[in-house]
């Protein structure tokens, strides 16, 4: 049985109430970790090693905490094999999946950071023979992470590394669901030689040790990923405060498929944008609305790259679908599927737990599973079901498809297909998503904004809206 420590002032950590919480392995259903059960007083200490380490941090060139951010990013790549077994052990994703996207991106993201701080330059606003203006960017000192259970080390990374590269010091909390990755990079930050304090990381239930950061009146911004319910307890509490807050929700995302795209591109992607890490991605699309005169080909050639999912062990190098995250999480998803028949719809695909045999017969799979008939603004068309659940829906012009596309509280991401360049750029614009693909899924750069619209989320991270967020700007206007 693993023990996992938290990570305070440098050195890994018991929690102060000795207490600790067990972690399930969900494609076996068994307990293989036991992780902190911190509070308050875990949280007060880890704030305590995070401002004592500030201001020799944020004194450090830019230079200098670059280097150890990609000194992190190579001890990541080190370890792929490694941190991708473990991510999968926790998650129950395919390690396929985690070595090729979440820990490849997890390292990604320290490289970047780690050189984009020495490109952040601030403004000047130059007055001939009056004044000159410049802002300063300064750090804004002790900040709180949270993240959620579907990309552990990948999202949790997202936040830490524009953050340390700001110049600020962090406590962070994973998901008390899926903690082992962060355990791990705080190994690795150890051997890496990050000052004493610099990061924190805390582990707990947002109950406990969330609330603990969020209150915590030293910390002064929180990026926050995860369920748009807790983003508005978190805006509720912290906003009072006036701590900064970036807070990355859910999402309920449309594909948009025109007649003249290409087909089988637009299958292939649409596929992985259903079913990668078995539709736990917030990216992922699960309103699949289609031209009507190429709905019937699409459906059928979408439905025969559905029965190629093979649900199985995710060791197993030939399982595309991995196990669900919880057994609760199993039977929300479950009774969304309960509600697509109560709405109407009819099932052309999946709809059942599946029973994969050996080490995994008690795990959390579930088949891959699609609606049709649905009504656009039904229930399982507008909540977010987060799980390997999607709905076909022809369409039958633009205006149409858009006010569908649009007809949700959430306005995270959007695919569009189609070959004519003026329609994509013109339905873009027009969809209310803070991210949008034309004829691809997933593509990242880590440079671009990245957040949603609407209850999706307020802020974006990313490039130098990332080091923006976690900086104050300060102007200072000299006279001539
Ligand atoms: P969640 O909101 O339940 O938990 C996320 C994190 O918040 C966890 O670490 C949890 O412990 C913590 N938390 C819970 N209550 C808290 C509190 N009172 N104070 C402080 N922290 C608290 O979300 P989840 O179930 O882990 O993740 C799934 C959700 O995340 C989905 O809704 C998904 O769409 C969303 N998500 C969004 C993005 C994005 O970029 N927009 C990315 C991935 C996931």
């Amino acid at each position: 049985m693993l023990h996992l420590q938290n990570y305070i002032g440098g050195q890994l950590v018991p929690p102060v109430s000795g207490q600790y919480l067990a972690s399930v392995e969900p494609a076996t259903g068994q307990v293989f970790a036991q992780i902190p059960d911190s509070g308050a007083e875990d949280v007060a200490q880890a704030v305590q090693a995070a401002e004592a380490a500030f201001p020799a941090w944020r004194r450090l060139p830019a230079e200098e905490r670059g280097r150890l951010l990609v000194r992190i990013a190579e001890l990541i790549e080190r370890d792929l094999d490694r941190l991708a077994y473990a991510e999968s052990q926790d998650n129950g994703k395919p390690v396929s999946l985690a070595r090729t996207v979440d820990i490849p991106r997890a390292a990604s993201n320290f490289a970047f950071f780690g050189t984009a701080a020495q490109h952040f330059a601030s403004e000047t606003h130059f007055q001939e023979g009056v004044a000159l203006n410049y802002t300063v960017r300064h750090p804004l000192g002790v900040v709180g992470c949270i993240s959620p259970w579907n990309l552990p080390l990948y999202l949790f990374t997202w936040k830490i590394a524009p953050a340390l590269a700001a110049g600020c010091c962090v406590v962070a909390k994973p998901s008390e669901i899926t903690p082992y990755t962060a355990f791990l990079l705080s190994e690795l930050c150890i051997e890496a030689g990050l000052p004493a304090g610099v990061l924190n990381i805390v582990h707990g239930t947002g109950q406990a040790a969330g609330q603990a950061i969020i209150e915590h009146p030293a910390i002064k911004a929180i990026s926050f990923t995860g369920g748009t319910k807790t983003g508005e307890h978190i805006a509720r509490t912290a906003a009072p405060m006036f701590k900064k807050l970036s807070l990355e929700l859910g999402g309920k995302n449309p594909n948009l498929i025109f007649a003249d795209c290409n087909l089988a591109e637009a299958v292939a992607t649409s596929l992985r944008s259903s079913f990668s890490n078995q539709g736990q991605i917030c990216l992922c699309g699960s309103r699949i609305f289609v031209e009507r005169s190429i709905y019937e080909p699409f459906k059928a050639a979408f439905l025969e790259g559905v029965a190629g999912l093979t649900v199985g062990d995710p060791q197993e190098s030939g399982s595309r679908q991995g196990a669900l995250v919880s057994e609760a999480h199993l039977q929300k998803v479950l009774k969304y599927i309960a509600l697509g028949h109560q709405e109407g719809g009819r099932l052309l695909a999946g709809g059942q737990r599946v029973q994969v045999p050996g080490r995994c017969a008690d795990g959390y799979f579930l088949q891959p599973t699609v609606f049709e008939g649905l009504a656009p603004n039904c229930r399982v068309n507008r909540e977010e079901i987060f799980g390997p659940v999607v709905t076909l829906t022809p369409f039958d012009t633009e205006e149409q498809v858009l006010e569908w596309a649009n007809g949700t509280e959430y306005g995270l991401a959007a695919t569009i297909w189609t070959r004519d360049l003026n329609r994509a750029h013109r339905v873009a614009h027009a969809l209310h998503s803070g991210i949008v693909w034309i004829n691809t899924w997933l593509h990242r750069d880590l440079r671009t904004p990245f957040g949603g619209m609407k209850n999706s989320g307020v802020g974006r991270e990313g490039g130098l809206e990332a080091l923006r967020f976690f900086t104050e700007a300060q102007n200072v206007c000299v006279k001539l």
